[in-house]
């Protein structure tokens, strides 16, 4: 299939308006006559469903949670970016585009970077009619701080909790349209598969997971907001319910997935300590506002931190980048830290942790201005270190914290399959090979508020649609498939775990497809998770009944589906013979350790397509086009 994301013609800055113009219209009487279902629950679902229930669609609403509000989106910490400029410093709709851009690593669309720029502003001012309480300086103005690479402070901020503030906002707004009878909400039911009739999405099968009841549901569209794959890993900063399994039911239906091998590994999370752990839990980059990273200058030194003199610091952010310094974006930020642990400058029992220091901080501005920009932060990390970051260093190390691959989607935010939208963290849309910090929140809102109500309009009001119900044969075909696999899970009566599973594949991941990735490794991991993959059919022990509150069984599904995703993202890592962003091979970087790109072969989108089980997936390249922007080594010294 030939690739066409639907970029409209035009200046860059016109593009959108004139888009929204072209597109044709539902008439408003007409939108109650279309069914629309929406998967997920965060930030882009929990958006997306209020906004087009508030445009008179009928929406049905499905997440995993016993509430949506529970959605991984909560998690969120330290702000959403937009243009505003309140702070005066030089903002601009062109120099938040131009640095998402660049942060990317120059390996994404020109035109959804820029579209999501204009929304950023409009954003902002939705959250707050909606009485999202974002932090105000003393004047009462919206206050602003700094996230890594940018050099104004355009993040906007409720605390340490910014992620749960505005997902309050839009579950206000879904739960209203809950109130009046335009969103029918599903909560505790998984989405199993998709169901494509005549080549459209036409629906999904779910199973009830308090009754284990298949059901299926049908729609005029479907839109996946089903958020990130980062716990392919095993440990990453992601919710534990947070997967794979819908994005790679689409791709297995003929949704193209782009870029899986993209991995955001965030440089300031708490140390692994232990085997038995199960989720690593971040500090938001905001703490980089004013803490200093260091490392102590001598290999091996086990002094504690008070007792390391200025001189005998190295504070290798500032001084390698002294524009950006301490907010280098993530993955600059992250490849240092591992590097200062590699020469041995690691510090804790681990070695594997690096300080992120706050006494210069304090002494400036006094501990009450630090208490009050960062406490439930400092509480958090107390809490699970059991040491006060007040008074002594934090100690921090890179995690996997966030997937820009995702599901191939074209301008209007839809998929490869007809009637299919994805949206927020499941799409591969805007954030390139690197996503900055703060932008993850302004692309869910600005998908689910101020894209897809136009797109899907423009999608429907050109499709003519044949009459599908759950009894039609797709339908019962998909429940049929999605039935025998849960049997298949349950009759494995293995010896292992699924969990266990889950921990050595998260491992392979890490090791072989992590911070920095090697040929001969990715060759060698592709054998391993086969190998685990094999055993998992033969070994797993999966408890339980089906018709019953399963969760060993909801997680065996979606395991199941992370070790066949996880070849797909080491083929996608063999296939981009270059370094940008996350994607780091040691092949390929500078002199200096940079990442170094190769824009002749690899300024693309890679998107794969299914081909059948146990068979290659197929390649699909869609080109970058920069006619805005030059192509340029990333630099932030
Ligand atoms: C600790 C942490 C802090 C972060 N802080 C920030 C920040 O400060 N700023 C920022 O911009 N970004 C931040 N991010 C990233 C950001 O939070 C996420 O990228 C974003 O919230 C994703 O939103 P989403 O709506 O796409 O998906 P999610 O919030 O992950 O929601 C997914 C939804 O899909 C549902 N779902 C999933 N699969 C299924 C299925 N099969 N069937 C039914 N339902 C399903 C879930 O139940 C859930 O409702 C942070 C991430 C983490 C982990």
């Amino acid at each position: 299939m030939q690739l066409d994301a639907k970029i409209p013609g035009g200046p860059l800055a016109q593009k959108w308006d004139r888009h929204r113009f072209e597109l044709k219209l539902v008439n408003p009487a007409n939108k109650r006559k279309f069914d629309i279902i929406v998967v997920g629950t965060g930030l882009a679902g929990g958006a997306a469903s209020a906004s087009l229930a508030e445009l008179g669609y009928n929406v049905k609403t499905f997440c995993i949670q016993d509430s949506p509000r529970r959605a991984h989106s909560i998690a969120a910490q330290g702000g959403i970016n937009a243009a505003k400029n309140y702070t005066n410093e030089g903002d601009s709709i062109w120099r938040l585009f131009y640095d998402t851009v660049k942060g990317g690593d120059f390996r994404a669309r020109e035109a959804n970077v820029y579209r999501l720029a204009q929304i950023s502003n409009n954003i902002i001012d939705q959250c707050v009619a909606q009485g999202v309480p974002f932090a105000r300086d003393y004047g009462g103005l919206l206050a602003n701080r700094s996230f890594g690479g940018a050099q104004v402070s355009r993040t906007f901020y409720a605390r340490g909790q910014t992620g749960q503030q505005l997902l309050l906002g839009a579950y206000s707004a879904l739960m209203r349209q809950v109130g009046l009878g335009k969103v029918q909400m599903f909560p505790r039911r998984e989405m199993l598969d998709l169901v494509v009739a005549n080549g459209q999405a036409r629906g999904i099968v779910a199973r009830n997971l308090t009754t284990g009841q298949i059901e299926t549901h049908a729609a005029h569209a479907v839109v996946l907001c089903t958020g990130g794959y980062g716990n392919v890993f095993f440990l990453s900063t992601n919710a534990m319910a947070s997967n794979v399994s819908a994005s790679f039911k689409a791709y297995k239906r003929g949704a193209y997935f782009a870029n899986p091998c993209f991995t955001q590994i965030h440089p300031t999370c708490i140390p692994v300590h232990g085997t038995y752990q199960s989720k690593l839990t971040l500090m938001s980059e905001s703490l980089r506002n004013d803490g200093r990273v260091w490392v102590p200058k001598k290999p091996g030194d086990n002094r504690v931190p008070q007792q390391i003199p200025e001189d005998e610091r190295d504070y290798y952010l500032e001084s390698k980048y002294p524009s950006f310094g301490n907010l280098v974006p993530r993955d600059v930020a992250s490849r240092n830290a591992k590097e200062q642990c590699d020469m041995g400058k690691g510090v804790g029992e681990t070695k594997l942790a690096v300080y992120l220091d706050f006494a210069d901080a304090i002494k400036r501005d006094g501990r009450e201005a630090i208490e009050r920009k960062y406490g439930n932060l400092f509480q958090m990390y107390e809490k699970i270190t059991g040491e006060d970051p007040y008074g002594t260093p934090m100690m921090i190390y890179p995690a996997v914290h966030y997937t820009m691959g995702g599901l191939w989607v074209d301008y209007n935010l839809m998929s490869t399959i007809d009637g299919l939208f994805v949206l927020g963290e499941a799409n591969f849309s805007d954030h390139g090979a690197n996503r900055l910090g703060a932008s993850a929140l302004m692309q869910g809102l600005a998908d689910g508020y101020f894209v897809i109500p136009y797109t899907i309009g423009g999608y429907i009001a050109r499709t003519s649609f044949s009459d599908v119900t759950p009894d039609t044969a797709a339908f019962k075909d998909t429940a049929r498939e999605a039935s025998d696999r849960i049997e298949k899970l349950l009759g494995i009566n293995g010896k292992r775990t699924v969990d266990d599973f889950h921990r050595q594949l998260g491992q392979i991941m890490w090791d072989y497809c992590g911070m920095a990735r090697n040929n001969q490794g990715l060759e060698k991991a592709r054998g391993m998770i086969q190998e685990l993959r094999a055993e998992f059919w033969q070994n797993a022990v999966v408890p339980g009944d089906v018709k019953d509150f399963n969760q060993s069984l909801e997680r065996a599904g979606r395991v199941a589906d992370f070790m066949e995703f996880a070849e797909l993202m080491v083929i996608d890592a063999l296939a981009r013979q270059e370094s940008c962003g996350g994607h780091f091979n040691e092949a390929y970087q500078t002199e200096e350790n940079e990442a170094r790109r190769d824009d002749e072969n690899f300024c693309h989108v890679a998107a794969w397509s299914h081909t059948g089980p146990d068979k290659e997936p197929e390649f699909h390249k869609e080109p970058l086009i920069f006619e805005n922007v030059e192509l340029s080594q990333r630099s932030y010294k």
